[in-house]
C-alpha cells in the first residue's frame, strides 16, 4: 500500500462523516469545572466515531425501507418490528397505519445525521452547545451575576455588594426574565426555600432547581444521585445554551460493559447465541442517546425516557417507543451488529439467535 493512501483515507472519513468534538460543542479547558481528563476525552471521541458509525448505517438502511415490499430489507424489517413495533401485512407491506412512525424514526437519525455534520437548526439559538464531563460547571449559590458573567452589585447597600437573589430588589430597568427567577428565589425564603440556583460560569446563566431536587454531595452536583440510584448523563435545553453532562459512572462498566463497538464486536459473547444485547453493548450508546434528547428537545413529548435496558425498551408500544432515546440506541445497535457481527447472529430480540 502507497503511503499517501494510507494517509488520505482517515482524513476523508473525518470529511465525509462529520466533526470531531471541539467543532462539535464547547468544551472546558482542564482542569476547569467540567472539563474532561484525557482519558475521559478519549472516550469520548471513540463514542463520537461509533455514534457516527451507528446513525449513517441507520439512515443509510431507512433510506431501503419499501412500505410496499417490507420483505426486501428482512434485517430492518425486522429490527423496526421488535423494537418499534411497525406491523406488517401477510401480502409483505407495511401497515398503512405505521407510516407516522416510520417517518419518525427517519426524522430522528437525519436530526442526528444533521448535527453531526455540524448543522445545528434545531438547538437552541442555533448555537453550539457545551458538553461538559460531571457536573461541577454549575455551582449553587444565592449570588445574582449577569448574561455577561459580571457579578450583578446590590446599590441599596452601602457600599454595594454583590447581589443576593433571596433578598434583592431588581431596578425597573431589570432584564424581563430577572423578576419571575427573583420571585421563585424568595419563595420559602429563609426557612424553607422552595428552589435553588446554579450558576454556570460557561453559559452565564442559572438553572433553578425545585428544593425537592436539590443536588446532594459536597459539593453539590448534578452527577450526585441519590443511594441506589447512578445518573450517568443529563441534556439541558433551558439554559441560554444547550448543555450535554457525561458523568462519570458513564466512562465505566455500570454503563455499558465495552468502550467500542470495535471491542463489543470482538466480545467472544457476541459470536455466541443466548447473548443479551445489552451485554455487548459499547459506551457510545450513552452520546447517542443524548444527542437524541439534545437535537429534538428534552420535552417528554419529544424524546421521553420510558425505558433504558433493551427489554423495557422491546416491552414498549410503538407510540412510546419512538420517543424513547435508548429504543433507537438499541435498534441501532442491534441493526449494526447483524450487518457487521460475529456468525451473522440475529440481535432484535434482545438476545443473539442463529
Ligand atoms: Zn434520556
Amino acid at each position: 500500500m502507497k503511503l499517501s493512501t494510507f494517509f488520505v483515507i482517515p482524513a476523508l472519513f473525518w470529511a465525509s462523516n462529520g466533526q470531531n468534538l471541539n467543532q462539535l460543542f464547547n468544551l472546558v479547558p482542564t482542569p476547569g469545572g467540567g472539563s474532561c481528563n484525557s482519558a475521559q476525552s478519549t472516550a469520548l471521541g471513540n463514542w463520537l466515531t461509533d455514534t457516527l458509525t451507528l446513525v449513517n448505517a441507520a439512515v443509510a438502511d431507512m433510506g431501503t425501507f419499501d412500505v410496499n415490499d417490507v420483505n426486501a430489507t428482512p434485517r430492518l424489517t425486522k429490527n423496526l418490528m421488535s423494537w418499534f413495533k411497525v406491523r406488517v401485512t401477510k401480502s409483505g407491506a407495511m401497515n398503512a397505519g405505521d407510516a407516522g412512525k416510520i417517518t419518525t424514526i427517519t426524522n430522528t437519525f437525519e436530526a442526528l445525521s444533521d448535527f453531526l455534520a455540524g448543522r445545528n437548526t434545531l438547538l437552541t439559538g442555533k448555537k453550539k452547545p457545551w458538553l461538559f464531563c460531571d457536573g461541577d460547571w454549575q455551582v449553587e449559590t444565592d449570588l445574582l451575576y449577569d448574561e455577561t458573567g459580571k457579578a450583578t452589585q446590590d446599590l441599596s447597600v452601602n457600599p454595594p455588594v454583590q447581589a443576593n437573589m433571596r433578598t434583592y430588589a431588581a431596578p425597573p430597568n431589570a432584564p424581563a426574565d430577572l423578576a419571575p427567577m427573583l420571585d421563585l428565589m424568595r419563595q420559602g425564603w429563609p426557612a424553607n426555600p422552595s428552589y435553588y440556583a446554579y450558576w454556570s460560569s460557561d453559559v452565564h446563566d442559572y438553572m433553578l432547581v425545585p428544593s425537592a431536587k436539590r443536588h446532594t454531595g459536597n459539593p453539590r452536583s448534578i452527577c450526585n444521585a441519590p443511594t441506589g440510584q447512578i445518573y450517568f448523563a443529563f441534556t439541558i435545553d433551558s439554559m441560554l445554551l444547550d448543555t450535554v453532562t457525561i458523568c462519570s459512572d458513564s466512562f465505566t462498566a455500570l454503563s455499558e460493559p465495552f468502550e467500542t463497538i470495535q471491542q463489543s464486536m470482538t466480545a467472544p459473547a457476541a459470536a455466541n447465541i443466548g447473548t443479551y444485547l445489552n451485554n455487548v453493548s459499547p459506551r457510545g450508546l450513552t452520546l447517542l442517546h443524548e444527542l437524541i434528547h439534545l437535537t429534538l428537545g428534552t420535552d417528554e413529548t419529544k424524546t421521553g425516557d420510558s425505558g433504558t435496558k433493551p427489554t423495557e425498551c422491546l416491552g414498549l408500544t410503538g407510540a412510546k417507543a419512538v420517543k424513547n432515546p435508548d429504543s433507537y440506541a438499541f435498534f441501532a445497535w442491534s441493526l449494526y451488529l447483524e450487518a457487521h457481527g460475529a456468525n451473522n447472529r440475529k440481535w432484535h430480540t434482545g438476545l443473539s439467535q442463529a
